[in-house]
């Protein structure tokens, strides 16, 4: 027999999923209407400027793509690229290098700008990069990447990219909502994100948005896009701001309530303040992960707070540790990916699981279950490194 599921309750602070807030949980199970019943496109065109609050835009092509972060990465590199287009990708991490996948699966051509996994990217690098290939036509960068915590700055290879004359793509599928972004003030011509990170909401939707730059690029293309799915100029016949709304796709209805309560509730935090908040509650948890003998990947200067990658003794096994976590305490935390893989602990700390609860639940759990394994901690010490931060 196959009964109905009913998933275990976690606290999730891996790299994403994140604890969605109950609140979102709640709006995605209100009744489901039409894709084009009159009251969805109003909350649709709502979701746009929520959005464009998320991202700082004024962006008029600033919508969700129906499908998780990565389909968001697609769509950026499908729209703007045609064959044998020259795009300068920089990779210290994973999702650099799927950015060199989908920029070569457009028939485009990638040069790759790679750093040290673990480290930011080197802007004196891309300037080079630039300088050697004046027929560039965009730069691509992850803002936060994911697979080592290290966060790039968007500001200056944005500016880079407009003095040598061509487009920028970043993505941020890991840094909205939990770090500083301003899309025009830094002078990000596309970027796309995700729902399941800092926004706290359910996997399966990608927040993009284009500079008007980017947008012309999109309709003056001589080829066809090769994504029926994702072309935009075909999107925008169902999320565009024509009053003749048409369709296109099946939107996921219930997931875009979903993102639209997600999106309010950043709003009335106010984006700013959701900042400081990832800040200190990463602030607190390095004091305590500190005090415990344990390290960090990356400097200083450059760590996530939302994501953090810590290093372990060699004599401490990964999997018994994350598999204790999650049997003793339900607490999932991320393994280490690619150079990083066993090396490492991926904890997160993105959106609503960013609170002071669950920074002292997981310091306590984590040290606990060190000890069992021989290691010399103790949690107390941790959890009181940590509450230091929060009283001062
Ligand atoms: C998670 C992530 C993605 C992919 O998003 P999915 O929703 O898993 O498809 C892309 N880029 C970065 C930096 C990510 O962290």
């Amino acid at each position: 027999m196959i009964n109905s599921f009913h998933p275990p309750v976690r606290t999730l602070m891996g790299p994403g999923p994140s604890d969605v807030n109950p609140r979102i949980l709640e709006a995605l199970s209100r009744p489901t209407i039409g894709h084009l019943d009159p009251a969805f496109i109003e909350m649709m065109d709502e979701t746009k400027v929520l959005l464009q609050y998320a991202f700082q835009t004024s962006n008029k092509l600033t919508l969700p793509i129906s499908a998780p972060g990565s389909a968001g990465m697609e769509t950026v590199f499908v729209n703007l690229l045609e064959p044998g287009d020259k795009v300068i990708v920089c990779q210290n991490g994973v999702f650099g290098g799927r950015m060199q996948e989908n920029v070569e699966r457009c028939g485009a051509i990638a040069i790759m700008v790679e750093d040290e996994w673990g480290t930011t990217v080197d802007v004196n690098k891309v300037e080079q990069a630039l300088k050697d290939n004046p027929d560039t036509k965009a730069l691509a960068f992850v803002h936060a990447e994911t697979s080592t915590g290290v966060r790039s700055d968007v500001e200056t290879l944005c500016a880079l990219a407009r003095k040598f004359d061509c487009l920028s793509i970043v993505d941020a599928v890991t840094s909205l909502g939990g770090i500083e972004l301003r899309v025009d003030d830094w002078g990000i011509d596309a970027i796309y994100s995700g729902t399941q990170k800092c926004l706290s909401c359910v996997p399966g939707l990608s927040p993009v948005s284009f500079s008007e730059r980017a947008a012309e690029v999109i309709r003056d293309r001589n080829s066809k896009v090769q994504s029926w799915f994702l072309d935009l100029n075909l999107v925008m016949g169902y999320w565009g701001s024509e009053a003749k709304r048409s369709y296109h796709h099946t939107a996921p209805v219930n997931s875009l309530y979903a993102l639209h309560e997600s999106l309010i509730i950043l709003k009335e935090e106010g984006l700013e303040n959701a900042w400081l908040r990832h800040e200190l509650n990463y602030r607190a948890f390095a004091a305590g992960i500190e005090s415990i003998g344990l390290s960090f990947v990356v400097d200083a200067e450059y760590r996530l707070p939302q994501l953090n990658a810590v290093s372990f003794p060699d004599s401490v096994d990964d999997a018994t540790v994350r598999s204790a976590l999650l049997n003793n305490y339900s607490l999932e935390i991320g393994a280490g990916l690619g150079t990083l893989a066993g090396r490492v602990w991926r904890i997160g700390l993105m959106g609503y699981a960013s609170n002071k609860k669950n920074v002292l639940f997981c310091l306590s759990a984590l040290a606990n279950v060190l000890s069992s394994t021989g290691l010399q901690v103790d949690a107390s010490k941790a959890v009181a490194a940590a509450e230091a931060i929060y009283s001062v």
